[in-house]
């Protein structure tokens, strides 16, 4: 049968309190219990349902965690107080000192910068490959690799991650497949095709209106309490939880990302489309030019098409910072890192998002100084912000 993920976030029910149609928000950080007895095995993590203390998890987190849990189809999920929050803890509950992990070398710079700098100060050391060859990936992995990471499109050059593949090699070398869903939710179901842990950054369109920051663990039941164990959980440990007032405000968003991802990926196609017939050079997943259209399409739930992301070269920084600026005064959008708004978002990632990562690997692995990255929004006519992007492109010489 179909996966049909939009399907299964419709499909769950949580009243409130009195009847309410939404879920009563949990408005406290600690819970009574009815005896001692109960407390000690609510440590021991022996009595299920009942709730400790909110960095563990309230009621409001558990909802949204459902829900993200049924969009991707895991046992279970486990909210976090930003897409880093949700990271960080995943690779440190899966690795210690002396293991290594075989990462893409186009992922979000935050995570990146984890790797490359953080985590080997911890022991773990990371391999970073070309995701799209999996024979290079092969290569990478050695006796002591424990995970295999990567984005399923990835930040900011939008390569598509093989996850099919990828997985086989996974359970080949007994490692897991850690998969970061956040540029294309709904798009691509990362678990439905072997992905162990799927994590994203509600920060971006999954909340969609640029108002907080959110994360997410998609997995099994066993990893994620894992995840919370009160005794050697990296999640309770390191304390980067969500605040049950901002979880029940993403879970009521999230209703409407089924809408919103179609409109992102039509606007989005519309202008690659245009770009490219403008001899632009879009890198657009949905365009047949793209490297990867014909992986993302056989993984794709055809119907929230393929993203809302997309990325042009303008030849120099100067004119995509010229570009840029023009495009936010005539309010086509603004000129801001992040993703998934309902304006269009666009940035020049190599001085920016992605400045974690040396110049002389940035050239390597193709991503120029002047490389504009788009989050296109839900603008109702896209023709005409295409009219007006073409004006603004003429104005500074891009075209
Ligand atoms: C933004 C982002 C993150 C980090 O999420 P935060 O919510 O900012 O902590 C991780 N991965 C990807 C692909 C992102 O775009």
């Amino acid at each position: 049968m179909k996966f049909k993920p939009a399907n299964n976030i419709q499909d769950l029910q949580y009243f409130g309190e009195f009847g309410g149609v939404n879920p009563s928000i949990s408005d406290s950080s600690t819970y009574t219990f009815l005896s001692a007895k109960t407390m000690f095995d609510s440590f021991e993590g022996n009595a299920d349902g009942c709730y400790l203390y909110s960095r563990h998890t309230s009621p409001s987190n558990l909802y949204l965690g459902e829900a993200l849990a049924a969009m991707e189809g895991t046992e279970t999920a486990n909210v976090a107080g930003s897409g880093m929050g949700a990271i960080t803890p995943t690779l440190l509950q899966l690795c210690g000192n002396g293991d290594h992990i075989v990462s893409s070398r186009t992922i979000y710079g935050g995570t990146y910068a984890f790797l490359k700098n953080f985590t080997p100060r911890l022991g773990i050391q990371t391999s970073f490959v070309d995701i799209t060859k999996l024979d290079v990936v092969e290569a990478a992995i050695a006796k002591n690799t424990k995970v295999l990471y990567c984005e399923s499109v990835s930040n900011p050059l939008l390569e598509v991650a093989d996850i099919k593949g990828l997985s086989a090699l996974a359970k080949k070398y007994n490692l897991k497949l850690v998969v970061d869903n956040t540029f294309s939710p709904l798009s691509i179901s990362p678990a439905q095709l072997g992905a162990d842990v799927v994590i994203h950054s509600l920060t971006k369109f999954i909340n969609g209106s640029s108002d907080t920051m959110g994360g997410v663990v998609c997995g099994t039941a066993e990893f994620v309490n894992s995840l919370k164990s009160v005794i050697d959980g990296a999640s309770m440990l390191l304390g980067a939880s969500m605040d049950s007032l901002r979880s029940s405000s993403i879970l009521k968003n999230m209703r409407t990302l089924h809408i919103r991802m179609k409109q992102h990926s039509k606007n989005a196609a519309f202008l690659a489309e245009k770009f490219e017939a403008d001899g632009l050079k879009p890198v657009y997943p949905g365009l047949t030019s793209h490297p990867s259209h014909k992986i993302f399409t056989a993984m794709m739930n055809v119907e929230y098409g393929y993203g809302g992301m997309l990325t042009i070269d303008t030849g120099s920084l100067d004119k995509a910072n010229a570009l840029m600026e023009l495009m936010q005064e005539k309010n086509l959008g603004y000129l801001a890192v992040s993703l998934g708004f309902y304006k269009t978002l666009f940035s020049a990632p190599g001085t920016s998002t992605s400045s974690e990562i040396p110049e002389d690997e940035q050239k390597e692995m193709g991503l120029t100084d002047g490389l504009i990255r788009f989050s296109i929004g839900l603008d109702d006519d896209i023709e005409r912000t295409y009219n007006m992007m073409n004006d603004c492109m003429k104005e500074v010489g891009v075209l």
